[in-house]
């Protein structure tokens, strides 16, 4: 698979991609069986894994969409700005935040300490993948789908420079 100067392999098909969302799903359930919860995706790269998730869940749950700083070609960018479009309020809710990937953790961290603020009941992160070997921050990631090599991957939403996202398995840059 080429896409623009890039070249990837196949990683993980949609069916395992699915299997493991559905593990997860029944996991939030049981997890909040006796809670509403808030799910937060954070656009552009968890769209099609909120919308998986959210298919299965056996709770009563609500979900909303904002948007970070975007992420520039193959290299983390770091910097986060607000939260935008969020138009819930969070207090004293709990909230689940979707996340495509959790690479440095730098995203992540940044954003729980704007959500803290706001004062909400609890919050979760529920990542489709995580880069161990990339993380440098300390991050207690409740929900993670796979576990992943420190290397680039494209597909099921995920993009290499705004391409790529439509694949519906997840693929892995060429060494
Ligand atoms: P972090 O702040 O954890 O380093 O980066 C998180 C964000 O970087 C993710 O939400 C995602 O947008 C982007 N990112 C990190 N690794 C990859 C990757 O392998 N592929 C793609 N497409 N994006 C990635």
């Amino acid at each position: 698979m080429i896409i623009k100067d890039k070249e990837f392999d196949i990683y993980l098909n949609i069916s395992q991609i699915e299997d493991r969302i559905s593990e997860i799903g029944h996991q939030i359930s049981n997890d909040y069986s006796h809670s509403t919860p808030l799910f937060i995706g954070i656009l552009n790269g968890s769209f099609m894994f909120a919308s998986q998730l959210f298919k299965n869940l056996s709770i009563q749950a609500e979900i909303s969409f904002i948007k970070l700083s975007s992420y520039k070609n193959l290299t983390s960018s770091g910097e986060v700005t607000q939260l935008l479009g969020l138009n819930e309020t969070i207090f004293q809710r709990d909230v689940i935040i979707l996340e495509d990937i959790v690479d440095t953790g730098t995203t992540m961290v940044q954003l729980l300490a704007t959500m803290d603020e706001l004062g909400p009941k609890s919050v979760e992160i529920a990542t489709l993948l995580y880069k161990p070997g990339a993380m440098v921050e300390k991050l207690d990631l409740k929900y993670v789908g796979f576990e992943i090599p420190d290397r680039f991957v494209i597909g099921y939403g995920l993009d290499y420079d705004g391409l790529g996202r439509n694949l519906s398995d997840i693929y892995q840059l060429k060494l």
